[in-house]
């Protein structure tokens, strides 16, 4: 019997997830169709119920549901229940359970596409809302030294340092806020930068990260988590640097690996979900 997959949110439809994970199962010749499924707040509880009697055993969670879905899982993997939010959901035996693979996609483009393990390194990590959790948790496991949290509301990054410092025990965290004495210090210390702030994207330009050309070195990895543009102005400004970058797109094709082995158990065939992606955002 076909089975379905499938991604909810709300807004859905700009995903890129049903054309990446379809193009997937059509290549492994999996009987699976993954489908967009728009849900309105007050029909969560609804949706998830109907889901489980139309046979729909697997699904990512989106915004703004990342949060909510939790109260009506079953189980709760150890990595989500540190980030504090699930991005994938599995039926298995009748029982909705949660995962986060979100931290994972980042580890492994940080690895398998940046050719960087983050094990005693220090990162500069600009954000403090869902995605950045994920990362931070990552890194935190992964043990890298240090991560600093560089946020536009400084009180927002040393709360999220202080909780992840009391989890994490082999990992230091710290925070910072967005003033230039203190980020060129941190930028002189750190060997990999991320932003996980939507900052980059079309609407919002890049002065709202305050980051300068000369701050930049060679030995920098400089990771995007926005993937629209592929090429961000900070990508840009690391490029012309010097530095080392990566896109956004890593991150959300091996989140979407991730959670097609959890559905499928199948290692799924990565160049055929990068070209999708890439296909779509070249457009
Ligand atoms: P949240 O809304 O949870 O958090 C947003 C963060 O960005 C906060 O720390 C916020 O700071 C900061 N921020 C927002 N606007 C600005 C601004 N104008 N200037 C400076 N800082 C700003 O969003 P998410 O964490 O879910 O997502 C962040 C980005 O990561 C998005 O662009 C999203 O598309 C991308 N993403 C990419 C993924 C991928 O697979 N590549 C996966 C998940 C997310 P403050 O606390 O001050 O409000």
């Amino acid at each position: 019997m076909k089975k379905y997959l499938g991604i909810i949110g709300d807004p859905i439809e700009h995903s890129l997830s049903p054309i990446m994970h379809n193009a997937a199962l059509e290549k492994q010749k999996l009987d699976y169709i993954y489908l967009p499924f728009q849900v309105t707040p007050d029909n969560l509880k609804d949706a998830l119920k109907g889901f489980k009697a139309l046979n729909i055993v697997g699904v990512n969670v989106t915004i703004p549901y990342k949060v909510a879905v939790m109260s009506y899982l079953d189980q709760i993997s150890e990595e989500a229940a540190l980030i504090g939010a699930i991005n994938t959901i599995h039926l298995k035996d009748g029982k909705w359970i949660g995962y986060n693979t979100d931290g994972i996609g980042f580890l492994r483009s940080l690895r398998e596409d940046g050719g960087t393990d983050p094990e005693g390194l220090r990162v500069l990590l600009f954000g403090a809302g869902g995605a950045a959790r994920a990362v931070a948790v990552q890194l935190g496991l992964s043990k890298a030294k240090e991560i600093v949290i560089a946020n536009r509301t400084r009180k927002r990054g040393e709360d999220l340092a202080k909780e992840l410092g009391g989890k994490i025990s082999t990992t230091s965290f710290r925070a910072v806020g967005f003033t230039p004495g203190e980020l060129k210090e941190e930028m002189k210390k750190a060997q990999i930068i991320v932003n996980a702030t939507p900052v980059g994207m079309k609407s919002i330009t890049q002065k709202e990260l305050p980051l300068k050309l000369e701050w930049f070195r060679p030995e920098h990895l400089v990771v995007e988590l926005v993937y629209r543009p592929l090429k961000t102005p900070l990508l840009k400004m690391a490029r012309s640097a010097g530095a080392s970058i990566l896109s956004g797109e890593g991150m959300l094709l091996y989140q979407g690996a991730e959670a097609y082995k959890i559905w499928t158990g199948m290692e799924p065939p990565i160049e055929v979900m990068r070209r999708a992606i890439l296909d779509q955002l070249k457009k």
